[in-house]
């Protein structure tokens, strides 16, 4: 079964508006004839507006970096599924490592996530991962079995339609260090497996399953050849939109 690849960028926590839109100018003319794969940006959440605004009618969709799982409520600083809807923000990236890491996000807040994501029609980009001493402990496939089996929990194979999931191994992000395309081919038929526990062998054929972590330039054709890498989570490369266009064209 071929899958249409996802690369998605995470701008984390940089550019304004402005600097968004400015991006966005840039980068559509880069990517305008590419309809191979999805392309997604996801800046910070004061940019989504203009975002959406600029990409309005291109083949670039946009989405948030994160998400509450409820609809409204007294929850300071937060942001909720039907606000995304509202503002025409299609996909959201959930569980990502550094929420993991700086702000408390669990295997439960992931799995809450993900489950509501998809009530309100979103596509969650679901990250999972190990750390590097998990990796140096050989503990890579049970933290990745277990952070899929949870974040999958109690979800059915119907509502999980538009899940994607991401490879993010902790020890690649922002560190310029590359998982090797047989090591990330063999996380991700781990994840596969997990889908299909979980979700069925269909599902799990069908299921988008990113790589993410110092993707550039040079190395996104030898991961994305492999069979189970199904498009990048890129965070730093993304933030230019020409080492992103040369990404998505790989
Ligand atoms: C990320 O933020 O998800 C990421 C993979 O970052 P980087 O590409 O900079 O390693």
């Amino acid at each position: 079964m071929s899958r249409k690849k996802i690369i998605a960028g995470n701008w984390k926590m940089y550019k304004t508006p402005q600097q968004a839109v400015d991006f966005v100018k840039a980068f559509l003319p880069l990517v305008a004839d590419h309809h191979r794969d999805e392309i997604v940006i996801c800046p910070p959440f004061i940019d989504l507006p203009a975002v959406v605004e600029a990409a309005k009618g291109s083949n670039v969709g946009v989405g948030a970096q994160n998400m509450h799982w409820e609809k409204e409520g007294a929850f300071t600083g937060e942001i909720s599924p039907a606000m995304l809807v509202a503002a025409h923000v299609p996909y959201v990236i959930i569980g990502h490592s550094e929420r993991r890491q700086y702000f408390n996000e669990t295997d439960d807040t992931v799995n809450r996530k993900i489950e509501v994501a998809l009530e309100h029609g979103l596509t969650p980009i679901a990250c999972v991962g190990e750390v590097l001493e998990e990796r140096e402990a050989n503990l890579t496939e049970d933290v990745l079995r277990r952070q899929c089996s949870r974040a999958f929990r109690g979800i059915s194979a119907k509502k999980a339609a538009k899940l994607v999931v991401a490879y993010e191994p902790v020890w690649a992000i922002g560190t310029g260090k590359t998982a090797t395309p047989e090591i990330a081919q063999e996380a991700h038929m781990v994840i596969r497996h997990e889908a299909e526990k979980a979700f069925g062998t269909e599902f799990a054929h069908a299921l988008r399953i990113q790589y993410g972590g110092s993707v550039k330039p040079d190395n996104a054709h030898a991961l994305m050849s492999q069979p189970d890498i199904d498009g990048a989570l890129v965070g730093g490369a993304s933030l230019d939109p020409h080492n992103f266009a040369k990404i998505v064209k790989y």
